[in-house]
């Protein structure tokens, strides 16, 4: 079933109230005049796309392509073919050729672009789209009274955006629709070849800037909307990244060279319990996105000179 949690006047959060790990909700924009416009809404059920659809749709915004925001959008092109899907530059190759993608993630040189292709086409039903609108984020539109401004947050991605949502006839609060920025549990995400720990750092202190000086109302890809203004909101995102850092820091020491294997699965980015839970083709991902979020924090150990290289990929912490 589709929920949608009212926002302001016709400006909806919409997800599915599946029980389903791998989801994310969206956004839902009713304009009478001229069609909705819909962002992420990547719902979990073919008739809860059919029922978005029922209204005309005059634009489809992607903010980013990981799979849990794009397995079925095919659907979508399947049930309206002229609908016009909006995705950010580069990512709109990914789209349309999925070998980008694992090429561009780096699944495919750590040996595991295979997996990750039956993850996405056999396991979550992707389909590659036949037509892609590509978009520069930082672009501005209007749809009839709405204003919609993207907003480039690299680092969890290499595309990712954030969207500025204002309707201009009436007098509403306006959104900030920050997807993948990291208002989760784990908090920001960097698990790609692709993805880069200090343009995430940017991209958070980007958006802390535009939500500081403004009143809007946030919501995210993965978590609860936010009405009442929470000016810490990013900053401790960024302190969770720092305790990482030292997390990381502190698992070495000054004698013992440790390599990657000595940190990773010890419960650092994805819990112990939950890496007990995995099997087979998921684990070597779930290892892939370990082992890349680790190696950010080494890298950026290893510049500031915290830990120093003794040996191929074996690290101490340096006195
Ligand atoms: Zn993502």
């Amino acid at each position: 079933m589709l929920i949608y949690e009212k926002l302001v006047d016709d400006i909806f959060l919409v997800y599915s109230n599946t029980t389903f790990w791998f989801k994310c909700q969206g956004i839902l924009i009713k304009n009478k005049n001229l069609g909705s416009i819909l962002i992420d809404c990547n719902c979990f059920y073919e008739k809860e796309i059919k029922k978005l659809l029922k209204d005309p749709v005059e634009a489809y915004f992607v903010s980013h392509v990981h799979l849990d925001h794009v397995y079925n959008l095919h659907y979508y092109e399947e049930y309206n073919p002229k609908i016009k899907v909006y995705c950010p530059i580069p990512e709109d190759k990914y789209l349309k050729d999925f070998n980008n993608f694992i090429r561009d993630n780096g699944t495919l040189d750590y040996g595991i672009g295979d997996n990750f292709k039956k993850f996405a086409f056999k396991e979550l039903n992707f389909k590659e789209l036949n037509s892609v609108i590509v978009f520069n984020p930082g672009t501005e539109y209007e749809f009839d009274s709405i204003h919609l401004k993207t907003i480039h947050t690299p680092g969890h991605s290499p595309g990712h955006t954030a969207f500025s949502i204002e309707d201009k006839r009436e007098k509403k609060r306006k959104i900030l629709f920050v997807a993948d920025i990291g208002l989760t549990k784990m908090g920001a995400w960097y698990g790609f070849k692709y993805s880069d720990l200090k343009t995430v750092r940017e991209s958070i202190k980007k958006i802390e800037d535009i939500y500081l000086n403004d009143d809007f109302i946030i919501a995210s890809s993965h978590g609860p909307a936010i009405f009442e203004k929470q000016p810490e909101i990013f900053n401790e995102l960024l302190i969770k990244m720092n305790e990482y850092d030292k997390k990381i820091l502190n698992m070495f020491d000054t004698h013992t060279p440790k390599g990657l294997d000595d940190l990773i699965f010890k419960g650092l980015f994805f819990s112990e319990n939950y890496i007990k839970s995995i099997k087979g083709n998921h684990k070597s991902i779930i290892y892939f996105f370990e082992n890349n979020m680790i190696m950010s924090h080494i890298r950026e150990l290893v510049e500031k000179e915290k830990i120093v290289e003794v040996g191929t990929n074996q690290w101490i912490m340096n006195n």
